[in-house]
């Protein structure tokens, strides 16, 4: 079983012929509200690749609430931990321009408010065969969730996104780092730019990379894009995969597939290299698709595309 400790946000999207710059007003064409955060993602990620999964989170009392618990429990995602708490939801504001450039303004909402872990949500994480954890909510919670997995037999895997520094005391809690090449540069402190996580220039050379995160955390995966993952552990495990070769026409949410999936395939007990190419698999089934949550695959489809 997987237990996601995480955010969720409703994202509405507009999209439009060319963004607005400071003080201007544009006319925009159509119109979505879709369920989405990082944490909600992963949760319906891992329970539509076939596992039994719960989502900690907090959503609010508004009608975004009762649309984001509504989507989690259609995926089957178990939701005794999910918190209603006073004020808005999460949401991200997004604008897509005709050259799928995009202008996001994230409002946390109700994750901001989602501190104090209480003794039924260690217990809950305690006995979850893998804790998925991205940087979304407080970073305390995080730390807690990933220390009450500690006091059990839990892996922590932590999908370290959006890219920033972390403080040793949680990385020091971390099994797997699931990361990709701009946050793994981020957290490597290969590049100045601090906490703004948009701007700075990824390194692309994946030995160093992978060679500075095991400074910091037991084993590492690197996501790569349309070039597939790497894996390093400190036990001196090497391995790099490619993507299946799918057609890619939105990439939105197939880092969240491919976490969702790993957290899935890890927590099944199967070797690296395939829990690695399954988690790519389910990275380019929902690179194949249009749409955030709505293209992430189920376990029929991941199967299908890891059998070609
Ligand atoms: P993020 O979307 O979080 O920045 P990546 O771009 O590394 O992360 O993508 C995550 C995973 O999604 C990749 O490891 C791969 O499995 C899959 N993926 C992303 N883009 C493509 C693509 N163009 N073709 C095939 N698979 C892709």
């Amino acid at each position: 079983s997987v237990v996601v400790v995480g955010s969720a946000n409703m994202d509405l999207v507009v999209a439009t012929p060319v963004l607005p710059r400071p003080g201007e007003t544009v006319l925009g064409e159509g119109f979505l509200a879709v369920p989405g955060g990082k944490g909600a993602n992963q949760a319906v990620a891992a329970a539509r690749a076939g596992a039994d999964c719960h989502f900690l989170g907090a959503v609010g009392l508004d009608a975004f609430g009762d649309e984001l618990k509504g989507c989690l429990a259609a995926a089957g995602v178990g939701l005794d931990g999910l918190r209603r708490v006073a004020g808005p939801s999460g949401v991200a504001l997004i604008a897509v321009d005709a050259a799928a450039e995009n202008l996001i303004v994230v409002a946390p909402g109700a994750n901001a408010h989602f501190t104090g872990l209480d003794a039924g949500d260690r217990d809950l994480i305690a006995a979850c065969d893998v804790l998925l954890c991205q940087l979304e909510i407080p970073l305390e919670t995080v730390t807690q969730a990933a220390l009450a997995a500690r006091h059990g037999a839990t892996t922590v895997v932590l999908n370290a996104a959006p890219a920033r520094t972390l403080p040793d005391e949680l990385l020091a809690a971390v099994d797997v780092l699931v990361v990709n090449q701009t946050e793994a540069t981020m957290l490597a402190g290969l590049d100045g730019a601090g906490d703004a996580g948009d701007g700075l220039a990824p390194v692309n050379d994946v030995p160093l990379l992978l060679d500075a995160l095991l400074a910091r955390v037991p084993r590492v995966v690197l996501t790569l894009g349309a070039a597939g993952a790497a894996y390093a552990a400190r036990d001196g495990e090497r391995l790099e995969v490619g993507a299946p070769p799918v057609d890619a026409v939105d990439t939105t949410a197939a880092g969240d597939a491919f976490t969702g999936a790993f957290a899935v395939a890890w927590a099944q007990g199967r070797p690296v290299a395939e829990a690695l190419r399954w988690a790519c698999a389910a990275g380019g089934a929902c690179a194949s698709r249009w749409g955030a949550s709505s293209s992430l695959p189920a376990q029929a489809e991941i199967d299908l595309l890891y059998d070609r």
